[in-house]
């Protein structure tokens, strides 16, 4: 048996670093009681031990009572943490004062910790207890739900690393060496003799080191082969294997340790994932984590609803949709279909504009019953339609995609529209697209820029402000209608349009075929089988306790 998140081949029931006994003492089993139901029960209690220091390395597993409550709480709160890391990170440099001051204002309410220096002397206060435990745990958490493809665990380690390297570098220069002693890196400061002798070398290998700097400054001795990064920019002084590393600079080699061990955790998690399948209650929590949107509910919004018709479709789509949708309104106005996942993606962003039911089927039946009759349509399509507005099937509301469902979820096959074209069209194909869209060259080189590091909302976003003729969008992009709200405050002069909402459209479709009565003979199986996964899909459906 392997220990699930050290990685370590555990015999017994214990492990030496407690990591089985997280798993194990968790009540995995099918014979749980009412109250098993709202907790996930690990062992022990408050042990001020366990969190002598701010920062941590993640080594040691939870091993307290977490409510089911605190376990969604906890995540959501880590996952908005490091979605804001991500955003300060593409939009400043990350040496900047200007990203350290965005990173301070956005996370300090949700992660205080991060903001607050180790009282070293001051013992373990009860909001530093509450604080690391929440650290601890949520960490832990967002471990499981991001273990499971290389997109992920490369999201996910490169996150906590920006977040560790701004929280080691808020601690002081005694937080930091009772860190590193805590710890076990051994990296001591050299005496100030050796210090004074190799000045010249010092002063000269760092252009940080002017003025009084030097003086201040802490040194640290360290085999050349642990710096590795520092070598190569050659901002460290090299003598005989050794590397004397500033202190400024020692966040690097603290940061290699804290790479290696998380990549190596994600890894062997990943392998073992398989165990947690016993427990559907966390799994159902996990599996959709990493597409918890995070920011307003677009599902069938009042304030929107009735305020587009089918005929402004084609002209908003020009203005003021995201290339995702503006991509699907284009393929179903030449191809007069879209496939499932087509559907989904725009039909419930259409519901989340403002489109109601009545006018939908109107809007999907005009296209359709180009390419087929009407009869076909209203048999094989207009259920889905209206089992997206929750009139069908489960009844369940469904809620617009955000941008991490789409770009993270059912990646689109051959034939396929549905997706982010920034994250699903080769780079080449949709530079040609974006220069049809008469986006300039240098606007399509840092949108290009963007999506080869991998930041596809931040190439959203660019190309939000070039088509907006705007120099900062002034929003964090995580959902296509969040982008179509935005658009139309910039083309309404700073806010949505305050049309009166239009009373739907009276002409009413066939009548609609319930649930069991089923589809025609050729209705395509992968579109019953899109249909089963999707009515099992909602984002933000709680599952029932
Ligand atoms: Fe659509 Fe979001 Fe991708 Fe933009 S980033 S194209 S809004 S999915």
């Amino acid at each position: 048996m392997t220990c699930i998140l050290a990685g370590s081949p555990v015999e017994s029931k214990t492990c030496d670093c407690e990591l089985f006994t997280y798993l194990s003492k968790m009540q995995f089993s099918g014979n749980r009681t009412k109250k098993s139901r709202r907790t996930v029960t690990l062992t022990g209690g408050r042990n001020e031990k366990q969190y002598p220091h701010n920062l941590q390395f993640y080594k040691i597993p939870p091993t307290e009572t977490v409510s089911l409550e605190e376990f969604e709480t906890f995540a959501i709160d880590r996952l908005k943490v490091l979605k804001s890391v991500e955003s300060a990170g593409i939009k400043y440099m990350k040496t900047s004062e200007q990203y350290q001051t965005k990173l301070e204002q956005d996370i300090k309410k949700l992660m205080p910790i991060a903001v607050r220096k180790t009282d070293v002397d001051g013992g373990v206060q009860d909001k530093d207890y509450d604080d690391r435990r929440k650290d601890h745990i949520s960490h832990f958490i967002l471990r499981l739900a991001y273990c499971k493809s290389e997109d992920l665990r490369r999201w996910f380690l490169t996150q906590e690393m920006d977040l560790f390297r701004f929280r080691f570098q808020q601690e002081s220069k005694d937080a930091i060496g009772h860190f590193l002693q805590l710890n076990n890196l051994d990296y001591q400061p050299i005496p100030e003799e050796e210090k004074k002798a190799l000045r010249d070398e010092l002063k000269s290998s760092s252009y940080e080191m002017k003025g009084d700097k030097f003086e201040t400054t802490d040194f640290y001795k360290v085999p050349f082969q642990e710096a590795l990064d520092l070598v190569r920019a050659r901002k460290v002084y090299l003598k005989k294997g050794y590397v004397y590393v500033p202190q400024s600079e020692l966040v690097s080699i603290i940061l290699s340790a804290f790479r290696e061990n998380l990549s190596k955790a994600l890894a062997v998690t990943a392998r073992a994932l398989p165990y947690l399948q016993e427990d559907e209650r966390l799994l159902k929590r996990l599996a959709n984590l990493h597409t918890q949107y995070l920011g307003q509910d677009y599902s069938n919004r009042k304030s929107t609803a009735g305020k587009v018709a089918p005929e402004d479709i084609e002209p908003l789509s020009k203005k003021s949709f995201p290339l995702c949708m503006r991509n699907l309104q284009e393929t179903l106005r030449r191809e007069h279909h879209l496939r499932h996942g087509g559907r989904m993606q725009y039909g419930l962003f259409l519901k989340g504009i403002g489109l109601q039911l009545e006018d939908a089927l109107r809007f999907w039946r005009s296209e359709f019953t180009k390419m087929m009759d009407g009869d076909k349509f209203d048999k094989s399509y207009s259920y889905n339609i209206r089992h997206n507005y929750g009139k069908e099937g489960k009844r369940t509301d469904y809620t617009p995609y955000s941008c991490m469902k789409v770009i993270m979820t059912n990646a689109p096959a051959v034939g396929d529209h549905h997706g982010c074209p920034f994250r699903h069209t080769d780079p080449e194909l949709l530079k040609q697209r974006l220069q049809g869209y008469r986006v300039n060259t240098t606007g399509v080189q840092e949108i290009i820029e963007l999506v080869k590091g991998g930041h596809y909302q931040l190439a959203c976003t660019k190309y939000f402000e070039i088509t907006h003729n705007v120099d900062d969008a002034g929003f964090g992009l995580n959902h296509p209608n969040q982008y179509f709200e935005e658009s139309q405050k910039v083309l309404n002069g700073g806010h949505v349009p305050k049309t009166a909402p239009r009373t739907p459209s009276t002409q009413r479709s066939k009548p609609i075929k319930k649930e069991t009565e089923d589809f025609d003979d050729d209705f395509p199986m992968d579109e019953v089988e899109h249909l089963l996964t999707a009515s099992q899909d909602v984002v933000g459906e709680v599952a029932p306790e």
